[in-house]
């Protein structure tokens, strides 16, 4: 199982350790023929400021000219509210080449979403069906509303969905789940609902650190432990996911 590229890396314009350089150059060293820059929208705990985007997008076209490996320009946008919404606008996701979709504890939420939305998730253990079901609708609310291609660390932060309901949506729009190199928060149940639906899936480091990128060994003892085919991700062994831009 060799892994072609690499969907999800921060940098230090937010917390991040290197700059974007840093992270291509570490992409090209370890072999991938592909390394996103997918940055903390505005409203995480760590995110990017207004003014950023242009400039990540310089410094990215400026690793292309250097390198040989792909970057592509993308974000993880962050869930704010049950509503789906998200805290970047649709203007800026057309003009990237991959929009990443996380839950995170401490987004600057507004205060009813953080008390009816992020701190149940936070603080209740085993939640009801219904705060699932709140979950699972956040997440299908924002993937009708806007451009998304990848759901990052489903169930982080205390925010757990219906696994096998998403995986039927994100199937029937080209919206890739993410085994991320970090976060695994799957149970045995969840891999194998997920597996009987037409799901693709896709590993992603999460690099804080540029020599992170590319290190995914929770996804791949995931992989092994539960014996997922590896036909169903689409980052492995010359394979080249592709990220729909919406409409
Ligand atoms: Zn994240
Ligand atoms: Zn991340």
């Amino acid at each position: 199982m060799k892994l072609t590229g690499d969907y999800h890396t921060h940098t230090n314009y937010t917390h991040g350790t290197g700059s974007v350089e840093d992270s291509v150059r570490q992409a090209e060293k370890i072999g991938l023929r592909q390394v996103a820059i997918t940055e903390h929208s505005y409203k995480g705990w760590n995110h990017i400021k207004p003014g950023d985007l242009p400039k990540i997008k310089h410094d990215i076209e400026e690793a292309r000219s250097k390198y040989s490996v792909d970057v592509l320009y993308g974000i993880e946008a962050n869930l704010m509210s049950r509503n789906g919404d998200i805290d970047i606008s649709d203007e800026e996701l057309k003009d990237m080449d991959i929009v990443v979709l996380g839950c995170h504890k401490h987004s600057h939420a507004k205060l009813i979403e953080k008390i009816k939305f992020f701190l149940p998730n936070l603080l209740i253990k085993n939640p009801s069906k219904k705060q699932i079901e709140r979950n699972t609708m956040a997440y299908l609310k924002a993937m009708d509303k806007h451009r998304i291609n990848v759901l990052a660390h489903l169930g982080y932060a205390g925010c757990r969905v219906d696994c096998e309901r998403l995986a039927i949506e994100c199937a029937k729009r080209n919206i890739y789940i993410e085994f991320n190199g970090k976060r695994i928060n799957f149970t045995k149940s969840d891999i194998e609902k997920m597996l009987k639906t037409d799901v693709k899936f896709i590993i992603n480091s999460d690099a804080h650190n540029p020599l992170n990128v590319g290190r995914n060994h929770r996804a791949f003892n995931l992989i092994e432990k539960y014996k997922i085919p590896l036909d169903r991700i689409v980052n492995i062994d010359g394979r080249i996911p592709e990220f729909h831009r919406g409409e």
